[in-house]
């Protein structure tokens, strides 16, 4: 008698427990879990999978994510998912070694850069030089490769999810129209920058790919392959190649601030604009530009304009999401 009393009781408390759980979050629990890397991911990510999944991005923006080592609580956000995105191409190795570790039966990974690009594409050069064996990673400011992460992640969730199979691939659709339209403005603004003043001095190193779709050449970047400060020699030369190039601005982040390149500038008659930004999303999350789209156009209208051209066809690109109806994405701050 009184076990079975006290089996009710239990019955009930884990009842209530369910109950409560249910309540606060009605459909969570049958969305597909994803947990992504950097934020231009996550938003990619979020916009291909919609309303049926819950993708929770680990390296909080602002942070480097090229040096980001997750917390110990990381592991339990990457034990609870279904498929786990990253770039790859060496950028997020602490978080991947930690999935690795951690990971669920069935889990997988999907490295979206080794899957974009074959090796022969990969880019070498100043801060990510051919002797340390690790490419450029920053594929995604090219458009046309983020759109091709777009359609590794449709193929990715459908399978695991088929039944979303058609809700996938219409939201692939609509993200590839948008990358469209983004890749027209890009090209009509880079077009009206003087020939000689495509070229970029930047202080992270992650237009590789970029300049190379469009046009650009890359003078180089500031920051050395170990995440120090250049040496004086090394800055002695760029000041000299910006000067004699007479580019109009070099660019730096707000998440690698660089007192260096206020002094090349001020050295060289450039003008040194620092908002440039590879994973850090413009606005808060919830915000219509707060996304991967939203990200590229601010970067595009930044450029475009200290170099000398007109960049006002961006306007034209929708950032928001792709999809109607509830996003379950997180961004960590
Ligand atoms: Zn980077």
């Amino acid at each position: 008698m009184k076990f079975q009393v006290m089996a009710i009781m239990l019955v009930t408390v884990l009842l209530l427990a369910c109950g409560s759980n249910h309540m606060e979050q009605p459909e969570e629990s049958r969305l597909l879990s994803v947990v992504t890397t950097v934020s231009p991911i996550t938003s990619i990510v979020e916009n291909v999978g919609g309303e049926r999944i819950l993708v929770r991005g680990i390296i909080p923006e602002g942070a480097n994510s090229h040096t980001f080592d997750p917390p110990p609580s990381t592991a339990r956000v990457l034990a609870d998912a279904d498929l786990f995105i990253a770039n790859g191409l060496y950028l997020e190795e602490p978080a991947i070694e930690m999935f690795n570790a951690n990971h669920g039966d069935g889990a997988r990974a999907v490295l979206l850069g080794e899957l974009a690009i074959a090796p022969e594409e990969w880019q070498f050069d100043f801060s990510f030089p051919e002797a340390n064996g690790q490419p450029n990673p920053h594929l995604w400011p090219d458009p046309i490769l983020a759109l091709k992460y777009a359609g590794i992640v449709r193929n990715a969730l459908t399978t695991l999810d088929p039944e979303g199979a058609i809700y996938y691939g219409a939201n692939y659709e609509e993200f590839r129209l948008r990358i469209d339209t983004l890749d027209a403005a890009i090209k009509t603004a880079v077009a009206t920058v003087p020939e000689v003043q495509r070229q970029l001095l930047t202080y992270h190193d992650s237009w590789a790919y970029f300049a190379k779709r469009y046009g650009f050449e890359v003078l180089g970047a500031v920051q050395p392959a170990d995440f120090t400060e250049p040496s004086p020699r090394d800055m002695a030369d760029l000041i000299v190649q910006v000067r004699d190039l007479g580019v109009p601005a070099i660019f730096g982040s707000e998440v690698f601030p660089s007192s260096v390149m206020e002094q090349i500038a001020f050295e060289s008659g450039a003008v040194f604009i620092d908002q440039l930004a590879d994973d850090d999303l413009p606005g808060d999350p919830g915000d219509a530009g707060h996304s991967y789209l939203g990200l590229m156009i601010k970067n595009m209208v930044t450029m475009v304009r200290a170099l000398g051209g007109d960049a006002s066809g961006l306007g034209a690109v929708d950032s928001s999401l792709v999809f109607d109806g509830q996003s379950h994405a997180e961004y960590p701050g």
